[in-house]
């Protein structure tokens, strides 16, 4: 898929997880669309102290092999903001 990919190397904090490797990042979730999942976003997440959902040690969204499963799982963020509507 030509679009499943994207990079910002321009961006002064790419790549911005630790570790990650600058050849192989995408940039194209550059914010988790899966955050709002809480633990059910399928992801490497821990919580700091104050419980707050830490996304740094996840490269999942960022990985262009895991394009597919994210966008399959957005449907279910859909889902959480319909429940929340009513
Ligand atoms: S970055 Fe990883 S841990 Fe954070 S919401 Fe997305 S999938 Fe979950």
């Amino acid at each position: 898929m030509p679009y499943d990919f994207f990079q910002n190397k321009e961006c002064e904090y790419f790549p911005c997880h630790p570790g990650a490797d600058p050849e192989t990042f995408s940039c194209i979730f550059c914010y988790c669309p899966l955050y709002a999942l809480g633990d059910k976003c399928g992801g490497n997440f821990t919580y700091t102290e104050n419980g707050i959902k830490d996304c740094s040690g996840c490269l999942r969204p960022h990985k262009r092999e895991c394009y597919g499963e994210i966008t399959k799982k957005v449907g279910e963020v859909v889902q959480l903001v319909q429940r929340k509507k009513t």
